[in-house]
């Protein structure tokens, strides 16, 4: 499970003390992982957001890892892959996705 910053929404690795992304300290982050749990309310707030802090074109793969709870590197394949797979198709999904989808609040 990768450590997501409550700052930044970048994915770390599970003992990271700090952001590699925006330098945060992560050890808040993880106890708040740990009792999660506890909290269903919190899933239920869970919103799309294009990463602002994460982006490599416009955050989208990074608000979508977040949002899926998936590493940001294997989003980032799997977008790749369906750009291989279905070329223009998947260009357009990304682009509507990538309007239609606010960026990330500050
Ligand atoms: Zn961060």
């Amino acid at each position: 499970m990768p450590l997501y910053c409550t700052k930044c929404g970048a994915a770390n690795e599970e003992f990271a003390e700090f952001c590699k992304s925006c330098g945060d300290n992560l050890i808040e982050a993880r106890e708040k992982n740990t009792d999660k749990n506890d909290e269903p309310a919190q899933t239920s707030e869970k919103k799309l957001y294009r990463s602002r802090s994460n982006k490599m074109i416009t955050g989208l793969a990074a608000g979508l890892a977040k949002y899926f709870d998936m590493e940001v590197d294997l989003m980032r394949i799997l977008w790749v892959i369906a750009f291989f797979v279905s070329g223009s198709t998947i260009a357009i999904v990304y682009l509507i996705m990538a309007a239609v989808i606010p960026q990330e609040p500050e």
